[in-house]
């Protein structure tokens, strides 16, 4: 009896060990991320810039809501403004028969109300620009596909300043050619070149460089980060992983290690982790992203709820409505999180870094307790979770902290 309860224990101990040996990186990703001492909330909006110019009273409506709104430290919420900037010349192009690329960039004259809506929301305190890319695309490879594809030759040759929304998936990637599938790596040299460039422009547009990146469909590679370590940005806002090519389909393949908020990567520099959407009108409403901020907040993690200019820009209907769902998802977090705090990327990143110990919680109970609610929260890990047996440890604690004060790094 007694040598069978051994044997029991020993394939009992041999299996958590095996599952805990497959799954230890993760595990030591979920220890080291930063514990938030109290909710953060960024809304992350991409695809701003070169293009349609009904975009600056969306910006100035945007501003304007969000401006009403103040953390109990008196900070705006931040809309962060991914910017893209240039946009193919159409005109230029059509009349040189689409023999040659030509770009419109943001410098141009007729984005000047578009860059001042931009330079008001940051004055304000309610925007946050990061760069995008140049284009939301690769030139070469859009110019490649347009002699296979009419509907990228209209494109590149409409009456209006086109959207990059409408072009193919796998075009609107930046950091490859996805003219042909599975997509094609660029070259090295012509990277670095164009990185170079987008930076300086950049820097141009808004009289300081850009401290943030946000890869265009989020695929890039070593060298794109590379590039932008050496041309100064400090931080890459990711989905969690970096996707390095598009598969036949045109479907983002080739997935890295899960990155988490805070980590240092290789190229040096930081990631921060976009961790849910916010897109009104393809159905998210606020109450969805409410819950995000109650799951990313009890695991000690900011939220960083991903979002588009689409939402804001077109039928007026919609762009209402997406505008109401901002407005009510503010005016909720801060009634049930009245400790929140409206950060911007770049702001969370230098917290996250500085392991600042006025937002970061060191306390060994309380890194434990977070651990084991990410454990429980990260789907890969639920095997393991259950069979280690760390599945009743958390409960005894979320039971136990219950009847005391907060759970997990959420303090407010
Ligand atoms: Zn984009």
């Amino acid at each position: 009896m007694g040598e069978l309860v051994a044997l029991l224990l020993l394939v009992w101990l041999l299996a958590v060990a095996v599952l805990g040996l497959r799954h230890r990186r993760l595990l030591a990703q979920l220890w080291a991320e930063p514990v938030l001492r109290r909710p953060v909330l960024i809304i992350e909006s991409d695809d701003w810039g070169a293009g349609p110019l009904a975009q600056t009273e969306a910006l100035q409506k945007l501003a304007a809501l969000l401006s009403t709104f103040s953390d109990s430290e008196g900070r705006h919420p931040k809309m962060t403004l991914g910017v893209v900037l240039a946009i193919a010349d159409t005109e230029a192009m059509r009349r040189a028969d689409l023999s040659v690329y030509r770009r419109l960039t943001l410098e141009h004259e007729c984005f000047a109300e578009l860059r001042q809506s931009m330079a008001d929301g940051i004055e304000k305190g309610v925007f946050a620009a990061q760069l995008h890319g140049m284009e939301h695309y690769w030139p070469p490879a859009l110019m490649q596909a347009a002699n296979d594809d009419e509907s990228v030759r209209q494109w590149l040759l409409s009456d209006a300043l086109p959207q990059t929304e409408t072009l193919p998936s796998a075009l609107q990637s930046r950091w490859l050619d996805g003219s042909v599938l599975p997509a094609q790596q660029l070259d090295g040299a012509l990277i670095s070149a164009a990185v170079d460039e987008e930076l300086a422009l950049y820097k141009k547009i808004f009289s300081e460089p850009t401290k943030v990146v946000v890869p265009p469909t989020f695929v890039w590679n070593q060298m794109v980060e590379e590039s932008w370590a050496r041309g100064g940005v400090e931080v890459v806002v990711t989905p969690g992983q970096r996707y390095e090519s598009r598969d036949e389909n045109g479907v983002p393949c080739s997935v890295s290690e899960p990155h988490y908020n805070g980590e240092q990567a290789e190229s040096g520099l930081n990631y921060v982790v976009r961790n849910d959407y916010f897109e009104p009108s393809l159905g998210h409403d606020p109450e969805r992203a409410l819950q995000a901020l109650q799951r990313k907040s009890n695991a000690g993690r900011p939220t960083l709820l991903e979002t588009h200019r689409f939402n804001f820009v077109g039928d007026e209907k919609k762009v209402d409505s997406a505008r109401q769902a901002v407005d009510d998802l503010l005016t909720d977090a801060l009634r049930q999180y009245p400790a929140i705090a409206f950060l911007s990327t770049v702001q969370l990143a230098k917290v996250l870094a500085g392991r600042d110990s006025d937002w970061i919680n060191e306390s060994l109970l309380v890194r434990l307790r977070v651990w084991l609610v990410r454990q429980h929260q990260d789907y890969r890990l639920r095997k393991f979770f259950l069979l280690s047996g760390f599945v009743f440890i958390y409960h005894l604690l979320r039971w136990s902290s219950a009847k005391t004060s907060g759970w997990a790094g959420d303090e407010s």
